[in-house]
């Protein structure tokens, strides 16, 4: 019988609904979801990303989803598989011109369709590389390496913080890119056909077109 940590009705992962088990962290025990690898160890975050979870497109492996929340934190999660990583919004406002509001979802709209151009655009034997966390100290981001028809994908972080760059043009900072590290818990690789990639980040961008901008 798993412990329950938050009463009946908030046991559950707020990425994927999961029950919650236990997992050592320094030495205590925080809830922890198996399947998308998360700690959840914040009850009232765990509250708001449940009030405000949105379903990733249907049969995608990859995706990436806004799910406002008011806060501009923990809103916006990239799945790979049942791999999830779950990060803030707030860099995505800031990324606008000086004369217009903010709108992060624009700014995911945009970045989306850089992820596209990546590729479409990466031959064979290279790598595309597609941010999805913008953080004060670091960046996250997928290694896309091509292999023929597929990508294998992994989901790392590199020192590169995420103020130095603006989603809407990441490309520029791609270069910059010199201490990738995958993420431990990531496993190995997730091979996606490369046209499945591509359906899959266009109906990141359907989505975010009904309701989720
Ligand atoms: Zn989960």
């Amino acid at each position: 019988m798993a412990h329950c940590w938050y009463g009946m009705f908030m046991a559950t992962c707020g990425n994927c609904d999961s029950e919650l088990s236990g997992r050592e962290w320094r030495g205590s025990s925080y809830p922890y979801c198996p399947r998308c690898r998360v700690f959840w160890p914040n009850p009232e975050r765990l509250a708001l990303v449940h009030a405000h979870r949105r379903s990733p497109p249907p049969s995608a492996t990859v995706s990436l989803v806004y799910e406002p929340n008011g806060t501009e934190h923990r809103d916006l999660i990239l799945r790979v598989g049942t791999w999830a990583d779950r990060n803030d919004s707030y860099y995505f406002a800031l990324d606008h011109p000086a004369d217009q509001e903010p709108d992060a979802g624009g700014s995911v709209r945009a970045m989306l369709l850089g992820w596209l151009a990546a590729v479409e655009t990466c031959a064979d034997g290279e790598v595309a590389w597609l941010p999805h966390d913008f953080s004060d100290q670091h960046s996250g981001w997928l290694r896309c390496l091509r292999r023929g028809d597929a990508f294998e994908i992994v989901d790392g972080w590199a020192g590169l913080e995420g103020w130095a760059f603006y989603p809407s043009h990441f490309e520029e900072a791609v270069d910059r890119l010199d201490d990738f590290a995958p993420y431990d818990d990531f496993g190995e690789p997730e091979r996606v056909e490369r046209q499945q990639l591509l359906a899959d980040i266009r109906a990141s961008l359907s989505l975010l077109g009904r309701g989720g901008a």
